[in-house]
């Protein structure tokens, strides 16, 4: 991979391959309402403390990079959980402002983080949880094989597309709703239009 991208641009990949080229191809950002709420949950818990909570340490906004994956990025919080052999090992969490979702997508987000802190320290991390604002709790992730042949795709497909200069068409779906990126990716459609449109899908 000739570059190293951010995490969150695989989380566009994964919410819309266009987005993601719109932003890092084209170099379009925009924000709205779902990224501004995403973005103060994570300023919670971008404090960069260092604690114990309930008797397990954690670290906050830790730096993450895997040059195998072509990745750079911040994990949100890493706990230090007691492994079987007694050895503490790293149990990242992730906190998204919606609810659980139908779709892989943060599981495989959180996965690429875990791959990260594999790479980096050299260690195998089993699992990790995410934390959702609606409602308050956390769903808990096994890193299956299946999850980790998903993140080496995912990153191989986006750093091809974005490397190649490639701008996918737009594909108007029920994800368009809640795209910070609806604006630019549609530029012809008036405000009207667009909202007739996206409407048609509800
Ligand atoms: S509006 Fe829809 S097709 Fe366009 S970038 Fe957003 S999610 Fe993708």
């Amino acid at each position: 991979m000739d570059q190293t991208l951010p995490l969150s641009a695989l989380q566009h990949y994964l919410y819309c391959p266009r987005q993601c080229a719109l932003i890092h191809v084209e170099k379009v950002w925009e924000e709205n309402r779902f990224t501004a709420e995403g973005r103060l949950l994570h300023l919670r818990a971008d404090s960069g403390a260092t604690g114990r909570r309930g008797g397990i340490a954690e670290d906050r906004s830790v730096p993450l990079r895997s040059d195998r994956l072509g990745l750079y990025g911040v994990a949100d919080v890493v706990e230090l959980r007691p492994g079987p052999d007694g050895r503490e090992r790293p149990y990242p969490v992730e906190y998204k402002r919606g609810s659980p979702k139908v779709e892989d997508w943060d599981r495989v987000q959180l996965c690429a983080q875990a791959m990260c802190l594999e790479e980096m320290l050299g260690v195998t991390i089993p699992e990790g949880a995410i934390f959702y604002g609606k409602p308050r709790r956390r769903e808990r992730v096994v890193f299956e094989k299946v999850l980790r042949v998903l993140v080496e795709k995912a990153c191989g497909d986006m750093h091809a597309m974005i490397e190649g200069g490639e701008v996918p068409p737009a594909e108007v779906g029920k994800r368009c709703r809640g795209c910070s990126l609806a604006g630019a990716c549609m530029p012809g459609a008036s405000a009207r239009v667009e909202s007739y449109l996206l409407k048609g899908l509800e």
